[in-house]
């Protein structure tokens, strides 16, 4: 069922989406050469406790961090380590979400650690740019496979495959709630989006081709050709005048390091704007 929220509720997440939010900009200025995944998910969990937040992986089928922290051929659910530390030239995908008066926060940012190549550059971009596509598809009266074809034709048209087993979700009072969010679809088809409903837009796009491996820690998900994967996330409430962004802050430019050419990003103001498998939702045709 998908659930359409209040108006006070939607407050609740947009809380929570800004609270997730300024955590992942905050970790963003810890990520450096030689600082370990593990020191990003001690200083991550440390920043929550201080927020009056419960962390909302942290146990979540015994996911054991509150940060997924992916690095380059990773594309989502890496566990921090203190064996993994960051290199220049790297990207890494921060992943974390929040519990506050029982509404969930999500939401996912790629960070490049010192500097990085220009094809990096470029698939951070295109990542942005289709989130922000996917984005603009998500007002009352479209359909989810709206938002999964925006995203896949932008991917696709510039060279990139999108990840098929891990999807974006609706949130509220869980983490992953109905509807599946997938990163590839067709126009007119899908759940019909209405006033209320709340929904994680994530795509995770890859250079190589879209199959995934997962580790033998039964979570990492990994590009099964060793290329590299980048993946954002923002969480959006679906409102009368087009999609309300409640992860995004007001501080924020509508794309990190003003890349952004030519697309219309003109977000409705304090609003403007997942995973899959087992978490981040499961695969499921539509
Ligand atoms: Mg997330
Ligand atoms: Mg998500």
């Amino acid at each position: 069922m998908i659930v359409c929220r209040s108006k006070a509720e939607i407050e609740r997440l947009r809380h929570s989406g800004q609270a997730v939010r300024r955590l992942l900009e905050d970790l963003r200025q810890q990520v450096r050469p030689g600082i370990t995944t593990w020191e990003l998910e001690t200083y991550l969990e440390r920043q929550i406790k201080m927020l009056g937040a419960r962390p909302a992986f942290k146990g979540y089928r015994n996911f054991p961090c509150c940060l997924c922290v992916s690095v380059n051929q990773e594309i989502i659910h890496g566990i921090p380590s203190s064996r993994r530390r960051l290199q220049a030239g790297d990207i890494v995908s921060l992943d974390t979400g929040v519990v506050l008066d029982g509404y969930y926060g999500d939401s996912a940012i790629t960070v490049p650690v010192g500097e990085i190549s220009e094809p990096l550059k470029r698939l951070l971009r295109v990542t942005q740019e289709c989130l922000a596509l996917g984005i603009e598809q998500a007002k009352a009266g479209n359909r989810v496979g709206d938002i999964s074809a925006a995203v896949q034709e932008h991917a696709e048209s510039n060279g990139y495959s999108v990840v098929r087993e891990f999807v974006g979700h609706g949130v509220g009072r869980a983490l992953h709630e109905e509807p599946q969010v997938p990163n590839y679809g067709r126009r007119g088809h899908g759940p019909r989006l209405k006033e209320g409903m709340v929904i994680a837009i994530e795509p995770m796009l890859n250079t190589g081709g879209a199959d995934v491996r997962v580790l033998e820690d039964q979570w990492t998900a990994v590009t099964k050709d060793g290329g590299y994967s980048a993946h954002y996330e923002h969480m959006v409430a679906i409102s009368s005048n087009g999609a309300d962004v409640l992860t995004r802050l007001e501080t924020e430019a509508p794309f990190e390091s003003g890349i952004h050419p030519g697309l219309n990003l003109a977000y409705n103001q304090s609003s403007d704007a997942g995973p899959g498998r087992a978490w981040n939702s499961p695969r499921l045709e539509r």
